[in-house]
């Protein structure tokens, strides 16, 4: 885990009102991402299956700054891994029936990814209301989350500040 990381969970830690809406903001994604997660599971239950060039290298294991605020602010460790896999290996965190992380404490890219074929299945799955309403909750995590960023700079940028006084 990076040092970036630790001062992450740190400054949250210690700074825990002043953090109160990035909490908030993460709390809401999460709730959201699974939420949506049988969803999503149901199609790659039916497609990934017969994938010949799986999507799940280790590159996309790692933790963007959002991934690690995200996680930082629900209390939570960014998974822990070896450093030493290629990044062109299957991903560390892949077992035999697939993905063996809780959906919300993957990378985010980890579930708003969707290959072609993948996303041609979920197309012909749903009626167009329900397609559009898989899709905005989609785009109501990706804006939750960004939203949790802003929360997130706002306030680090107060405590910097702050500091400086
Ligand atoms: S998302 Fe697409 S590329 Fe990735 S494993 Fe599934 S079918 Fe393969
Ligand atoms: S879904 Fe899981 S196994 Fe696949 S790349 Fe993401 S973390 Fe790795």
């Amino acid at each position: 885990m990076g040092t970036a990381t630790k001062s992450i969970q740190h400054l949250i830690a210690t700074h825990g009102t002043a953090f109160a809406d990035t909490r908030r903001s993460a709390a809401e994604a999460m709730e959201l991402i699974e939420a949506i997660s049988p969803d999503i599971e149901r199609h790659t239950a039916a497609i990934c299956i017969y994938c010949t060039g799986v999507c799940c290298i280790d590159r996309h294991s790692h933790y963007d700054l959002s991934d690690r605020i995200f996680l930082a602010a629900l209390g939570l460790a960014v998974p822990e891994y070896a450093s030493k896999t290629e990044e062109t290996a299957p991903c560390r965190f892949l077992g035999n029936c697939g993905c063996t992380l809780r959906r919300s404490l993957r990378p985010y890219r980890c579930t708003w990814f969707f290959c072609a074929p993948l996303l041609d299945h979920i197309v012909a799955q749903y009626a167009p209301s329900a397609y559009r309403r898989f899709m905005r909750t989609l785009q109501a995590i990706t804006e939750t989350r960004t939203r949790m960023i802003c929360d997130f700079e706002e306030a680090e940028a107060k405590i910097r500040g702050g500091r400086r006084r």
